[in-house]
């Protein structure tokens, strides 16, 4: 009987141990532009907002017309304790405890220094994106990102006139820069 489970897991590691088969990178391209079209996995569409291709990668553009004031979204995702966790560029601080990892459609939301939305936490696990202006359909969903500057805080081009050049805070355009002029020394 032990001889048995002795040799099942022999041939069980042996099985781990076997080469893995990579799949090939053209093919793999070529898989994912048709999950993409065909599946839309990085798609979604309701009768709100729809996510489009961009210069950016990806950006949420509305689908109906949102007035100021308006739910545009609801953000989703999955809520995540804080400590320990490194997190990815979108995570949002909800409480001292606990952050929101978003999903698509809010995860697809650009940053602009003049948004058409805003962030809004209702409650401590509720965030809602509200539209700040009048917002027509085919029109980019934005809000105002206002990380703290990071080394790798990306530079804004979001092209509004009032664009800060950042894609941090107002207050942190300062230190953004400073950081930045370091890492390219
Ligand atoms: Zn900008």
């Amino acid at each position: 009987m032990n001889d048995q489970i002795t040799d099942r897991c022999q041939q069980e590691s042996q099985y781990l141990r076997s080469p893995i088969i990579v799949l090939d990178p053209k093919r793999r391209k070529k898989l994912q532009k048709r999950l993409d079209t065909e599946h839309g996995y990085r798609a979604y569409c309701d009768h709100d907002v729809e996510v489009g291709k961009n210069a950016c990668g990806h950006g949420v553009y509305a689908v109906r017309q949102f007035l100021p004031g308006e739910i545009v979204i609801e953000v989703e995702g999955q809520f995540i304790r804080t400590e320990g966790y490194p997190g990815s560029d979108y995570l949002m601080e909800l409480t001292k405890e606990w952050s929101l990892e978003p999903c698509i459609p809010a995860v697809f939301i650009n940053h602009s220094c003049s948004p058409n939305c805003e962030l809004v936490q209702l409650s401590d696990f509720e965030m809602l994106i509200v539209a700040n202006c009048n917002i027509e359909p085919g029109t980019e969903i934005t809000f105002d990102y206002r990380w703290t500057a990071h080394p790798w805080t990306p530079e804004c081009k979001c092209g509004s006139p009032n664009c800060r050049g950042w894609v941090c805070d107002a207050d942190e355009v300062k230190k953004a820069k400073k950081l930045a002029g370091k890492k390219k020394k």
